[in-house]
């Protein structure tokens, strides 16, 4: 399934995170910190805008490419792998399907480089899962609109310097997205939020009070907010599957290490049946996750819709990434259940693969929504 070039990429990512993440994991996990030169490290290994052309000082590679690099950095340190998300494929990602060529010139290489990072905001307080009932609006007023709102729960909202905001622009289905500088007039960071897991990703809301952007930074073209929003989902949510992926490996690993070593009764628990039990199915989840994921993400590679597979393997992934974390903590037992050991903070993160970038509940329902109208193809 992997190409030769896949490999020697997950080989790089591999070290790298082992290198450059492990060592940091616990610690901003346990104090919510944030290490801005890590992601100039990601940015010397031309990962920050990995599907960008090079033309734009991208990595110039596909959508496996990204998965993989969500897989390995999720597999060490979720937080940094959800943030990693956030810059290079729901900002960078979407101004490169999206953008003018001069918006694309402007604004891709300094967040390539890592010399900016980037965000994403189109939840809000009141709308989550019911994203197009925002109340963000956009108004025209001379060479420049004037946004007015609040977004929620945005990754890398206190440290990003680019950010891809939508807000509507007329009707209720007029929606256009807007590339955002953080010292744009009228805009500012709200509360940090404090969270149960993924805790070394900067999550807050963002307020737009008359927020003055000029008029060239509608991303592509006004009211095309929706289908530049339904062109890049699926990449969003096949990338993000690698980062439970992630997790899960990290989990199993985890397990199958100390079940060796651990000895009750004078034998290593590994012997156990019903610890057996536990391990192979954690094996035979992450199996059918990453192939599941690895195929969306080939298919999204070939240009081909990619709609049911990219839910189909976000919620499944999601899903057994909490499901192993919690056998991984079984198999630890009460060491599991401490800060000590990492297998607490892989069950943390996990959770919120459930509900970022749509709720299982909602990947289910755009799944049963594509099989009744294009039926098993
Ligand atoms: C750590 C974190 C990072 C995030 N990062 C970003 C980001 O960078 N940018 C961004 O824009 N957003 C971001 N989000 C927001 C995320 O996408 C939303 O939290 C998610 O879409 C769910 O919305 P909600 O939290 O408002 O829940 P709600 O939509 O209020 O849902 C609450 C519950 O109701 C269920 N539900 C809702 N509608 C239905 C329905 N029709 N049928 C059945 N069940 C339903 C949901 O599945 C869920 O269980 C982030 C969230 C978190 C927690």
């Amino acid at each position: 399934m992997l190409t030769k070039e896949h490999e020697l990429l997950r080989e790089t990512l591999r070290s790298f995170s082992e290198k450059e993440l492990k060592p940091l994991a616990r610690e901003i996990d346990e104090t919510e910190g944030f290490h801005p030169e890590v992601f100039k490290k990601i940015g010397d290994l031309g990962l920050l805008g990995v599907t960008v052309s090079e033309a734009y000082g991208g990595g110039g590679m596909d959508v496996l490419a990204a998965t993989l690099a969500m897989e390995e950095f999720g597999r060490v340190c979720a937080s940094t792998a959800l943030s990693y998300l956030a810059h290079s494929i729901l900002c960078v990602n979407n101004i490169y399907a999206n953008g003018t060529e001069e918006q694309k010139k402007k604004y891709l290489p300094p967040l390539c480089s890592g010399e900016k990072l980037g965000a994403m905001a189109m939840t809000e307080p009141g709308y989550g899962s019911d994203a197009m009932g925002m109340e963000t609006k956009a108004v025209k007023e001379g060479k420049f609109y004037k946004l007015t709102g609040r977004k929620m729960f945005i990754t890398n909202g206190t440290v990003a310097q680019t950010l891809v905001v939508y807000a509507k622009t007329g009707s209720d289905r007029e929606v256009s997205s807007f590339i955002v500088e953080k010292d744009f007039p009228g805009f500012s960071v709200g509360k940090k939020l404090s969270k149960l897991g993924m805790r070394g990703s900067p999550t807050s809301e963002l307020i737009f009070e008359d927020c003055k952007v000029p008029e060239n930074n509608v991303l592509g073209k006004l009211h095309q907010g929706i289908p530049q929003m339904k062109k890049t989902l699926d990449i969003e949510r096949i990338t993000i599957s690698g980062i439970s992926v992630g997790i899960a490996q990290a989990a199993l690993e985890d397990s199958i290490s100390y079940a060796k070593d651990r000895k009750q009764f004078k034998t290593p628990i590994i012997e156990f049946q019903l610890v057996q039990k536990m391990l192979a199915d954690m094996y035979t989840w992450l199996e059918a996750a990453r192939r599941l994921t690895y195929h969306a993400a080939m298919v999204a590679s070939s240009g081909k819709k990619a709609t049911a597979l990219a839910s189909a393997c976000k919620v499944y992934a999601s899903e057994i990434a909490t499901q192993a974390s919690l056998h991984a903590i079984q198999i630890l037992g009460g060491y599991g259940y401490c800060k000590d050991y990492n297998v607490e903070r892989y069950l943390r993160d996990a959770k919120l693969m459930e509900i970022g970038a749509g709720t299982s509940e909602v990947q289910r329902m755009i799944i049963a929504k594509e099989l009744a109208q294009t039926g098993l193809k």
